[in-house]
Formats: structure tokens, sequence, C-alpha cells
């Protein structure tokens, strides 16, 4: 991955929302890096900030602090004419393809108007381009006329791709594109996915909420939770040597196809919920789930460390 260049930097990103008296601090302080051509997978549990960093790192969200820098540029300082193509360069794959596609919109409309509002395509060459797209992602060009209610689960999500792929983009945000799926459409999904980042020099932020689902697509893997990136690795040395307690703790719930390692091998259960997001533990935020948490744990918040080359972790037990 060293030789990439940085497609895109995320520097102290922040995004807190206030609700009544109270501050969510969905996104708090995260720092992280994706080089051209690579599937960073994002993953935490439900409400640990993954979709929202997504949305605040896409702009369609204000940050309320920090920086995104793409191709060199800084992404909360442009005009709104430097916003109009960063929109074209940077697109989102949703959770439920179903929700997100305007259910009175014919397939080849719904991909169409990503064409039109950027003006890539008009008459005949904007039909051609509908088709084009949709062989791109292995659907029936000749079904350009039909509704969404008329395609399977799988093949909404394709629709939104080729959605997403209309404008050409250089960075794709997939939040949970898979969770919705049945388990036998998820690979297809995934290899899709991965065909195309291969045929159009694509870059993927893969957000996911099982450390099972980002495996095999993402070349890194960050983990995020109550709104900090608590570790950050290649996939290779995040599968193999976790370091931070919570990491392995999602990694031990995660079943291992050999019945002989699985029956011997150690699972952490995590105690209780997820604290609420509003009002997280002092400290490392994880200290009230931790299984090795020490009193330091409960009154400083752990120092984000590169712990190994390319491997960071926030844990006192590294710091
Ligand atoms: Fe556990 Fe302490 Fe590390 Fe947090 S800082 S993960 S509580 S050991």
């Amino acid at each position: 991955m060293d030789h990439k260049d940085t497609l895109l930097e995320v520097r102290n990103l922040k995004k807190f929302f206030n609700i009544g008296d109270n501050t969510l601090k969905a996104v708090n302080d995260v720092s992280f890096d994706i080089k051209r051509g690579e599937t960073l997978g994002i993953v935490g549990e439900s409400g640990c900030g993954k979709s929202t960093m997504g949305r605040t790192i896409l702009r369609l969200y204000e940050p309320t602090g920090g920086d995104v820098v793409f191709e060199g540029k800084t992404v909360n300082k442009m005009n709104n004419q430097e916003l109009k193509a960063l929109r074209r360069s940077m697109q989102m794959i949703f959770q439920d393809p179903y929700a997100s596609l305007n259910p009175r919109m014919t397939v080849g409309d719904i991909i169409g108007e990503a064409l039109d509002i950027h003006g890539l395509a008009s008459g005949e060459k904007r039909k051609e381009r509908i088709q084009e797209l949709l062989s791109l992602v292995s659907l029936n060009p000749e079904h350009m006329n039909r509704f969404p209610h008329e395609f399977s689960g799988g093949q909404r999500q394709r629709i939104g791709i080729a959605r997403a792929l209309a404008v050409e983009p250089k960075f794709i945000v997939c939040d949970e594109p898979i969770s919705a799926l049945d388990v036998s459409v998820q690979a297809q999904v995934v290899n899709l996915l991965e065909q195309l980042q291969e045929k159009m020099g694509l870059t993927y932020m893969f957000i996911a909420h099982d450390l099972s689902m980002v495996k095999y697509i993402s070349d890194r893997v960050g983990v995020m939770y109550l709104g900090k990136m608590v570790e950050l690795a290649g996939s290779d040395a995040l599968y193999e040597k976790p370091l931070h307690p919570y990491t392995q703790a999602l990694l031990s719930a995660i079943p291992i196809p050999d019945p002989e390692i699985e029956r011997n091998r150690e699972r952490i259960v995590l105690e209780g919920d997820v604290p609420s997001p509003m009002n997280p533990p002092s400290g490392c935020h994880f200290r009230t789930r931790c299984p090795k948490a020490m009193p330091e744990c409960a009154t400083m918040e752990p120092v984000w460390k590169e712990v190994e080359p390319g491997h960071f972790a926030a844990c006192h037990l590294y710091n």
C-alpha cells in the first residue's frame, strides 16, 4: 500500500449534534488517510459514529471541527464550484437500496438524474450511457424503463451502484451496502464492488457493523467505538494480531469454520450495552466494558499512537 499516494486525509474530524441541552459527539477527533485505489473498512457497533463520519467526509454534514483534504484540497474551504466538482468525485452507496431509490422513477431516470445534474450526457448518448452502466453492474440494459419495486434487493443495490458510478467518481463511501441483503447475494455484491474497483481504479471506504463483512474486501481496517477510532491497521495485522481489547472482543465473536479451533478458542464476551454516546464514560470510552481496564483508564483518555509500523491504537496498554 505504501507506494500508493494519498487520495483523502481526515484530520481531527469532529461532528457534534446538539440535542436539547446535550451534545452528541458522533465523531470525535478522528484522523486517518485513505490511499488511492485502496479499500478502507470501518467497523463498529451501531451508534459508534461510522455512518456520520462517512457523511461528514462527503460533506453531506458540515463538520464541527477538523479537516477533510481530498487530492490536496481542503473540502471545508471549497467554494461552490469546487464543491460541485467534489460531489462528482465522491459518491455514496447506501445500506437500504430500496429507501434510497425513488419508487416513482424508472431505473433509467434514477441513473440519468445523476448524469443530468452534472451535464454529462443528453439525448441518445444519455440512453446509451444508462444502458452501459446497467451492463457494468450486470443488470439487463433493456430493463431501464422498469421501476425499483420490479427488482430484487441485490438488483436494487446494483442500481444504487450504477447511479453512484454514473458521475465517474474516484471515491465511494459504501455505507453498509450488504447488511440488508440475503447472505446468498452479499458475496455477489462484494465481488461486483471489487471488480469495479479494479476496472475503474476506485477507492472505497467500506462501512460495516461486523469485522467478518469487511475482512475480504479491505486493505486496511479501522475500528470505531463511541465516536473514536480505537484501532487502525492493515487487514492481516488487524485480524492476526489485534491490539485493542475492543477489536479483540469483536474478532472473538466471529465463528471460525474449523470445528477444532472453534471448540478450543477463547471467546471474549463484552459485558453490558454500548453506553450512550451522549454521555460516554470518562477516560477511555471503552473502560466500562473492557476486560483489561486499569485505574488510569477512568481518568485519562488514551492517546492515538502508532504502536507498530502502520498499526495504530488508542489504549493505555500501549501508551
Ligand atoms: Fe481497556 Fe484501558 Fe485500553 Fe481502554 S485504555 S481499552 S479501558 S485497557
